[in-house]
């Protein structure tokens, strides 16, 4: 079945027919039809999904229908009937990055409209927002932290909103976002409609949803707790002093094009980026610490191929959509199984092939293990074939001794038990013996009590394992 018996506009399928889709997605042969009835919608889907056309769609449509000329547009003699753009519709998203996609699609399918659009997020100046907003515009696509912004300055009007859509609201509650996301419900009118898409449908998005949408047709498009079939997954054990080795070994031997590279750490994501940069793999960064624009410039790149690899932590990646990405490389194994369907998810895009290694160290078996659980599969951890970690010179002791706390990927092997050959697991002289130290010098026995910040568990929870790694407190570490 094709969008024509979809019931939308002509004007929007032929912005279908140029963004060259034939057939709707599950997820939007399930809301469209009652999403053009007005109907609340809430929709428990995955990035990768098509969940951004089916709320974007029948959203467009409405907004299109013709309106009743607005009473200050017959009461100024002469202008006739203008179209009057005041902000109709609200997307919030919890990143940049997806408030941008959202945008891109509302300009790929809306093309053929005269709806305007703007999107809405913090890291750049508010100057040209100000200006865009006082212009007038029909579709705002927010991240909350700056639309409160504009709202406490009264630089937005809410109050005539029709359509509010919370995407990824789940990842807006792991965020922090929900009082946020509280006080912009709070700006728009109780009579609009609402919908809401969330990957998960915990307690907690349950009684968010109960707040704001009013007997919403519920749509699911299957969790995707299956990678797509085109994608290949393999992993590989390694010792975390080795793994940059094995990364480099790996760009090396096989044909990659494209490779996403994730990191736990913001931290973790630049010193990647810079040492395969000093062996001459034209790498860039994407994380939260880096400014609006060096993030966009990152992406077009690497986009555009300047660069091979795309170094990236889980909350930068969220909403990236670029095709093409032939590998997907988990250098830090991902705490959650869902995170791990998401981030392979960046491969193999709309039936395209692609492969994804995800590198684990003896640490990492409990988080391969409810991998494993959640998709269902066994998944052998293998050596890679060829692949010969080198016999590494001393590091310094000072590495230790100092204020710095050491990063994981450095601790000798043999700090884990290592199965790995003998040279890694006997001390190198020089090298710190945690065996011998003092407990409180080990890394591992450096645990911080998780700051709770009085969270619901599973928030506190992520901020406990997001917290763990740096000593940082908040999920911006990534
Ligand atoms: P989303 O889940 O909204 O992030 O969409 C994932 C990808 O699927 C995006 O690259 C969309 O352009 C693409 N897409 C969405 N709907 C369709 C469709 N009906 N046919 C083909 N591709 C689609």
């Amino acid at each position: 079945m094709g969008f024509t018996s979809l019931g939308l506009s002509d004007h929007i399928l032929k912005g279908i027919q140029a963004a060259g889709y034939t057939v709707p997605t599950p997820i939007q042969s399930r809301a469209i039809a009652p999403a053009l009835e007005g109907r609340d919608i809430i929709g428990i889907a995955q990035t990768g999904t098509g969940k951004t056309a089916a709320f974007v769609l029948p959203m467009l449509h409405r907004l299109d229908m013709p309106q009743a000329a607005p009473p200050e547009a017959l009461t100024r003699p002469g202008l006739g009937f203008k179209r009057h753009h005041h902000v109709r519709a609200l997307v919030v998203t919890p990143t940049r990055e997806l408030a941008q996609q959202v945008h891109d699609a509302v300009r790929k399918y809306g093309r053929f409209l005269r709806l305007k659009a703007i999107s809405i997020y913090g890291g750049v100046g508010m100057e040209g927002q100000l200006k865009l907003l006082h212009r007038g515009v029909d579709i705002v696509i927010a991240t909350p932290g700056r639309l409160l912004d504009h709202l406490t300055r009264g630089s937005i009007d809410l109050s005539r909103v029709e359509i509010l859509v919370l995407d990824e609201a789940d990842r807006m509650l792991d965020m922090g976002f929900i009082n946020d996301v509280r006080k912009i419900v709070g700006a728009v009118p109780k009579e609009r409609q609402a919908m809401m898409f969330s990957a998960t449908m915990s307690d907690e998005i349950q009684k968010l949803a109960g707040t704001i949408l009013r007997e919403p047709h519920m749509v699911e498009a299957g969790e995707r707790r299956n990678p797509v079939e085109t994608i290949t997954q393999h992993f590989y054990t390694i010792t975390p002093h080795a793994k940059m080795d094995l990364l480099y070994h790996v760009l090396e031997s096989e044909k990659m094009e494209s490779v996403l590279v994730f990191s736990r750490t913001k931290h973790g994501a630049d010193k990647v980026c810079r040492r395969l940069e000093r062996n001459g793999v034209k790498a860039v960064a994407i994380h939260s610490n880096r400014t609006q624009s060096q993030r966009q410039r990152a992406l077009e790149g690497f986009k555009q191929g300047h660069f091979r690899v795309l170094v990236a932590t889980d909350i930068a990646a969220r909403g990236l959509d670029i095709d093409g990405i032939s590998h997907v490389i988990n250098f830090d194994i991902p705490q959650y199984a869902e995170d791990y369907i998401h981030r392979i998810g960046r491969t193999g895009r709309a039936g395209a092939t692609g492969d994804a290694i995800t590198f684990v160290t003896r640490e990492d078996f409990q988080h391969l293990k409810s991998i494993e659980r959640f998709v269902g599969k066994k998944f052998p951890a293998q050596h890679y074939t060829g692949f010969k970690p080198p016999v590494r010179e001393t590091e310094p002791v000072k590495h230790h001794v100092s204020n710095q706390r050491p990063q994981p990927a450095h601790r000798p092997a043999h700090a884990h038990g290592s199965n790995g050959s003998k040279t890694q697991r006997s001390p190198k002289p020089g090298k710190p013996d945690f065996k011998k130290r003092d407990d409180k010098r080990h890394p591992q026995s450096r645990k911080k009590k998780p700051l709770q910040f009085g969270r619901k568990r599973s928030s506190a929870k992520r901020l406990e394992s997001f917290s763990s790694d740096r000593g940082g407190a908040s999920w911006s570490n990534y």
